[in-house]
């Protein structure tokens, strides 16, 4: 399946204009093209299919629109904040969330909730980490909510705001987006502001309209129309010397191409805020993403470089930092910025290289050969002569597929790409990127 990205009157789903895709059979195109939802890759959460060439009947638009229209959350982005207003009005007591509508409630609908599970006297505290509220949205084809673990969402702001950035457009990153809103409110001095721009409605219950946009970052849609455009627009115009730096962090499951031309129109919006254009200048970005996408998200971003830095998870069971010895995550920061500026923490064991001017994790070693620090999984690699770079640890080379390659392997080259790494030779379930012992 290949995606043939945004196309100019595409047709709408609930989740804003649909993508053009085709079925592709080594790398040529094979059938007919199609339209289909940008944002569920799960049929199930959303089955909008529309042939390119199909011609839709009026009532079938009409119906489609009343489908789409019903299909939106029942309270609005402005009802729900003044549903808050009245919330934090409450006592205490009368605080209730209900845990299967992921909902705050008024007292006049607890009737209505009666037989849902409810969690009481919702704090203040609560409400400033509704990521710990809300329940992760887990289901790994449409939302894929991996949060931050504290550390390292920690790391991330202190970078930020080391590097000097006081604005943060946080795409798919809403608890990089609570940290900074609940520090701003706590400390008088700290004066980073932050822009989340999230499918997520359920945030809309615990931010304003300039703290969260209601956002599809498959399809740049804002689905707050051109009002919640016109505010992210306003974010990214650096008043004071304010600067913005941009944060995503995206769903793992592919489509990379339909993410890098979400993220430049954003980069786009950025630059035409200044008369002058930035001088050409890149908006500044960290696109948190595993590391066996480089080769993809460098297609689309040329000026971006991969750091070393291991981005860890709260509620992802492989990626998270275990008690005992660590897992590695595969996660990592891809960035336009100037890799030696990116300081890592020298208590995880990060140290600087002189040679190849960045930091990077404690066993990557540097090879005279590549020159440079070649390990991308933070283990040690090594160089294979006879494939003129350094591999995976775990790696042999293979004479008869002419390569080095897992040990365990079939030689037949399989014609389909990885659905993991994209590489041919191997299919997803023996893609050595997720391999770990
Ligand atoms: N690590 C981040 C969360 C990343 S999980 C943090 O802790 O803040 C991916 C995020 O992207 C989730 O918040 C999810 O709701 C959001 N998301 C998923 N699909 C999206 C889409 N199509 N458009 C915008 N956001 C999306
Ligand atoms: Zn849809
Ligand atoms: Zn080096
Ligand atoms: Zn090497
Ligand atoms: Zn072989």
């Amino acid at each position: 399946l290949a995606l043939l990205g945004p196309a100019p009157g595409a047709p709408s789903c609930p989740h804003g204009p649909a993508l053009l895709f085709v079925k592709t059979s080594q790398g040529k195109e094979e059938g007919r093209r199609f339209y289909a939802c940008s944002a569920c890759r799960d049929r199930k959460d959303c089955n909008f299919f529309q042939w390119e060439d199909e011609k839709v009947s009026e009532t079938r638009l009409a119906a489609r629109e009343e489908y789409n229209r019903n299909h939106q959350p029942s309270f609005t982005h402005r009802q729900n904040v003044d549903r808050y207003k009245n919330f934090v009005l409450l006592p205490l007591s009368k605080r209730r969330f209900c845990q299967e509508c992921q909902q705050l409630l008024l007292p006049a609908e607890w009737e209505k909730h009666s037989d849902h599970q409810f969690l009481c006297n919702i704090t203040t505290t609560q409400l400033k980490s509704p990521s710990q509220l809300l329940y992760p949205l887990e289901n790994k084809k449409t939302n894929a909510q991996y949060l931050f673990a504290d550390r390292s969402c920690k790391f991330l702001l202190n970078l930020l705001i080391d590097l000097g950035f006081r604005r943060v457009l946080s795409v798919g990153t809403p608890r990089l987006h609570e940290m900074i809103q609940s520090k701003a409110s706590q400390e008088e001095e700290f004066n980073v502001r932050s822009l989340l721009l999230d499918i997520d409605f359920r945030y809309s219950q615990f931010y304003t309209e300039d703290e969260f946009c209601h956002y599809n970052m498959f399809n740049h849609h804002f689905f707050g129309g051109e009002a919640a455009h016109e505010i992210c627009r306003k974010f990214l115009y650096e008043e004071n010397g304010e600067r913005v730096i941009m944060v995503a962090d995206p769903p793992f499951g592919g489509l990379v191409e339909a993410l890098a031309s979400s993220f430049k129109k954003l980069m786009a919006m950025w630059r035409e805020t200044e008369k002058e254009g930035h001088d050409n200048k890149e908006m500044p970005m960290f696109w948190i993403f595993p590391y066996f996408f480089e080769s993809r998200i460098l297609d689309f971003f040329p000026s971006f470089s991969m750091m070393d830095y291991q981005v860890d998870y709260d509620n992802h069971a492989l990626y998270k930092h275990g008690k005992t010895g660590r897992r590695q995550s595969p996660v990592r920061i891809f960035t336009n910025l100037t890799p030696s500026m990116i300081v890592l923490p020298e208590e995880e064991g990060y140290r600087f290289c002189t040679l190849c001017q960045r930091y990077v994790s404690s066993d990557n070693q540097h090879c005279e050969i590549c020159n440079s620090c070649t390990s991308k999984d933070g283990r040690q690699w090594k160089h294979c002569v006879l494939c003129k770079k350094c591999v995976k640890p775990s790696w042999f080379h293979c004479s008869n597929c002419n390569c080095c390659t897992l040990q365990k392997h079939s030689c037949e080259k399989t014609d389909v790409g990885c659905f993991v790494c994209g590489k041919a030779g191997h299919k997803r379930s023996a893609c050595p990127s997720l391999s770990r012992s």
